[in-house]
């Protein structure tokens, strides 16, 4: 049922907003959860202003922390200035790309610093994805430069197709000689990419999302009004510079002064050491995906503030960390929205939704459009649904962003001119392709997804794209991929007809996919069918593979026996984390098995 006629506003020539919300008044008010007006968050600036403004307020402040290395504001302020001064010398300015690939530590945070002090735009990897996928992005971002340790740079020499010009770490951090005179951004402007982080694409692409300086600056002050992280907190670093999340730790504490702790790679993904690091060092604020948190091994009574964010939040979860003593949120967003659009407070044994909508953001739920219905790009009018009605969930605001690079098709599907704006700040919105509601009329509740994007470990996963790639390697034929339970552990299963008499060997299709997809993205189990479930219109039947028996689910046929008492242990953890799979004493845990860092975590845990 629909309470409200669908009645598109007047578009409004930009400078016209003020002069339009008389009306406003006397009409029903659309079933809209606008976040706060503060047009005081939204000022004239860009990230490099937000962190120099607070290295001149608290110089003396500790900034980072690394093992034993500790960086003052005003050490981290000069080191990326040297960063900057050769960036720019290399021709790197405001409006440019640079792609940034180091490993985690103090170098990869005044590499970033660096590249924000141009006004230019970073492309940030992970750690571990393949070049082949870092030439494609590259590319299709037309970057200036990439950042990269000497480590990995003959890596990238070696793969073709990177046009970028390369520039090591230790070139950019070494100190400048004696009297150079540093040079300084030009002309950067709010409305310059401040980054592009590229997410899974469904048609076996990468995609490219641009967000502007004004949208990220606006956004670490609207979140902080709502978190509260202040200056004496120290906050650990643990996320990824390729996922935005990692703003929500690195940022906001540069726009308050906090201190960064940064764990060491072997310490972030150990779920005892972690939490016994973060005590260790009197770490008060963590962000987290519900996945990581869930691996904890005991509760660190320092922390004032958990946000939780990047996938959906257990109620468990929160029973547990919930106290008293400390504030608990679950932080909703697409990076198509600049990191998160809505918070919820998270109460012990209150149920847990994605809360209210940020400061000048605005969240509706429009009826889900059938993607048959989308021609040529044309998405059919939009219909607005009532408070309490299950559909799919919009976002409008300053952190939408402008749209897909390169990709106006998918732009025009996704980020839509939108009909119920108040001002010019919400003259778009973005359709997230996420099921919601909203509950008592205040509170949006995500209910899953419209489409077959899923998330793994916190990580955003088109199962389009997986099956694209798999659809490539020899011997394979039709793919459909999908996310299974199978125990109490997500993973991904690939289903799929071989082309020829013998099915490809699943070590020679698990390197294929690890050439071209990042490692949370190469499937747990391939599946060869003799042919695809289809329903009547021909579709693949996901609906018979989500609950289709694997085949190695027998007793693990095929398995080595235990020998000694340490190997029976062994073989019980992995059994229990890799259910169905034959375990053999050659067999790689991370190649052969699919196991993956949290996986390692968890036996290393158990054993
Ligand atoms: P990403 O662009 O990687 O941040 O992924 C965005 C998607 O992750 C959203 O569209 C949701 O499907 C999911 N997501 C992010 N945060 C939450 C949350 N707090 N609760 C439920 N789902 C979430």
């Amino acid at each position: 049922m629909q309470l409200f006629a669908f009645q598109p506003r007047r578009r409004l020539p930009l400078g016209e907003w003020a002069t339009d919300r008389a009306p406003f008044f006397c009409m029903p008010d659309f079933p809209i959860l606008h976040g706060p007006d503060r047009p005081d968050l939204l000022r004239h600036e860009i990230l490099a202003d937000i962190f120099e403004a607070t290295a001149a307020r608290v110089p003396h402040k500790t900034a980072l922390i690394f093992g034993e290395r500790h960086l003052t504001y005003a050490e981290l302020n000069d080191a990326a200035d040297r960063v900057a001064h050769r960036l720019i010398e290399a021709g790197v300015g405001a409006g440019d790309m640079v792609g940034l690939w180091h490993p985690r530590g103090i170098e990869l945070l005044v590499l970033q610093l660096g590249i924000a002090k141009t006004g230019a735009a970073w492309l940030p990897f992970d750690a571990d994805v393949p070049t082949d996928r870092i030439a494609v992005c590259l590319d299709d971002a037309s970057a200036k430069a990439l950042l990269i340790s000497e480590l990995s740079a003959q890596a990238v020499q070696a793969q073709s197709g990177v046009s970028a010009q390369i520039l090591t770490a230790s070139e950019l951090l070494s100190a400048l000689p004696e009297g150079t005179a540093l040079r300084r951004r030009e002309g950067a402007l709010p409305e310059h990419t401040a980054y592009v982080i590229y997410t899974s694409g469904s048609t076996g692409k990468p995609k490219g999302i641009a967000i502007t300086q004004r949208s990220i600056s606006h956004f670490l002050r609207s979140e902080n009004a709502r978190l509260g992280v202040r200056e004496d907190d120290k906050v650990y670093q643990g996320f990824s510079v390729a996922f935005d999340m990692s703003f929500e730790e690195i940022w906001i504490s540069y726009l308050v002064g906090a201190t960064l702790w940064i764990a060491p790679k072997e310490i972030a993904g150990d779920p005892e050491a972690l939490p016994r690091a973060l005590i260790e060092n009197d770490v008060t604020v963590l962000h987290a995906v519900p996945t990581l948190l869930a691996l904890f091994a005991q509760d660190v009574p320092g922390l004032r503030i958990i946000n939780l964010g990047g996938e959906m939040c257990p109620q468990a979860l929160v029973d547990k960390w919930a106290t008293p003593a400390r504030q608990m949120f679950n932080t909703y967003g697409p990076t198509e929205a600049t990191v998160s659009a809505s918070l919820a407070e998270l109460k012990a044994g209150e149920p847990v939704t994605i809360g209210e909508a940020l400061p000048n953001y605005g969240l509706l739920v429009i009826e889900v459009i059938d993607p048959d219905s989308i021609v040529n790009g044309v998405v059919p009018p939009l219909k607005i649904l009532p408070f309490g009605e299950t559909g799919e969930l919009c976002i409008t605001g300053p952190g939408v962003a402008a749209g897909y690079l390169g990709r106006p098709d998918l732009t025009a599907e996704k980020f839509l001119p939108n009909p119920w704006a108040r001002n010019e700040q919400e003259a778009r919105l973005y359709r997230t392709g996420d099921l919601a509601r909203v509950e008592n009329g205040t509170q949006m509740q995500c209910l899953g997804r419209a489409d077959d994007q899923v998330k793994i470990r916190g990580f955003r996963v088109e199962l389009g794209e997986i099956e694209a790639v798999l659809a490539e390697q020899p011997g394979v034929g039709t793919t459909a991929v999908l996310l299974r339970k199978e125990g109490d552990i997500d993973q991904l299963v690939a289903f799929y007809v071989p082309s020829g008499a013998t099915p490809p060997e699943v070590k020679a299709l698990r390197a294929g996919l690890a050439e071209k997809l990042p490692p949370y993205m190469v499937p747990a189990r391939f599946e060869a069918l003799p042919a695809m479930p289809r329903l009547q219109s021909g579709k693949i039947d996901r609906k018979v593979l989500k609950s289709q028996p694997l085949s190695a689910a027998a007793p693990a046929e095929g398995s080595d026996t235990p020998e000694t008492p340490a190997e029976e242990v062994l073989f019980a953890a992995l059994e229990k984390l890799f259910p169905g799979q034959p375990i053999r004493r050659e067999l790689d845990f991370f190649s052969d098995l699919g196991g993956h860092s949290l996986f390692a975590a968890r036996i290393t845990s158990t054993l």
